[in-house]
């Protein structure tokens, strides 16, 4: 786990919806590896296209 580490150390991942890169929260820190939009609104947004 993280030890001493800086804000602008902190992990960044790439938003599946809007592709921005987002970085690591502490609401995210027991989900991290799961996380893969940088909001709920993203996450919803997610190949909404219908189809
Ligand atoms: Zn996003």
């Amino acid at each position: 786990m993280p030890r001493g580490v800086k804000k602008s150390d902190l992990p960044v991942k790439t938003c599946a919806t809007c592709g921005k890169p987002f970085t690591w929260r502490k609401k995210w820190a027991k989900v991290w590896e799961e996380v893969r939009y940088c909001s709920d609104r993203c996450r919803r947004e997610k190949r909404s296209q219908g189809a």
